[in-house]
């Protein structure tokens, strides 16, 4: 029995940070989302990518950077109750869930895992190691029911845009046709 749940718990974590991984996520948004939408509520969805981590990598070494992605991990946990969750959407990205959150509340929530990381030190390679990152932002809402697929390209669009107007920041996809 404990054998078995170690094993699924390994199907559905990134083994790295200990984070959900892609296909788990996929599963729990498209759940969170119907039943958002079967009581109709809103639904954010938050995607971030770490700003330079390249940089992090060649000055500090990958064990640096690898330590600095499970710092991210373990600091952004403790800000999520049981409905919400993150995964590793792969490499240095992440991706968070709020169900029946609108555009202002997500925007709340986002803007302090936001702070968070900023605030973050993160020893390794001998260092108090300083991380930011870009964070996209995507709502669903009674009017605004895009797939999940779809809200996903959203924030990934917001994200990029928040990586051009100089990192470190959140920026809300803004509604087609709004
Ligand atoms: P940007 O601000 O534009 O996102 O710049 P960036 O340097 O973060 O982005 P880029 O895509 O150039 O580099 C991402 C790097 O993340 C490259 C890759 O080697 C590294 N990376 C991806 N997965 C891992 C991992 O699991 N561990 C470590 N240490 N590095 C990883
Ligand atoms: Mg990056
Ligand atoms: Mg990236």
């Amino acid at each position: 029995e404990a054998a078995n749940q170690a094993l699924f718990d390994r199907s559905i974590r990134d083994p790295l940070t200990g984070a959900f991984n892609r296909r788990h996520f996929g599963e729990l948004a498209e759940q969170a989302y119907l039943g958002c939408r079967a009581r109709g509520q809103p639904f954010a969805l938050l995607l971030f990518d770490l700003d330079h981590f390249k940089l992090i990598n060649d000055r500090h070494g990958h064990a640096a950077g690898d330590a600095v992605l499970c710092a991210v991990a373990q600091a952004i946990r403790p800000l999520l109750t049981g409905q919400e969750a993150m995964a590793r959407w792969g490499g240095e990205e992440f991706v968070v869930m709020w169900p029946n959150h609108d555009a202002v509340a997500a925007m709340d929530r986002a803007c302090a895992l936001r702070d968070v990381l900023r605030a973050l030190r993160i020893a390794a390679d001998g260092t108090p190691l300083r991380v930011t990152a870009s964070f996209g932002l995507a709502c669903a809402t009674t009017t605004h029911q895009p797939g999940l697929e779809a809200l996903l390209a959203e924030a990934d669009a917001a994200l990029y845009q928040a990586k051009a107007e100089g990192r470190d920041r959140v920026v809300a996809a803004s509604e087609p046709g709004a």
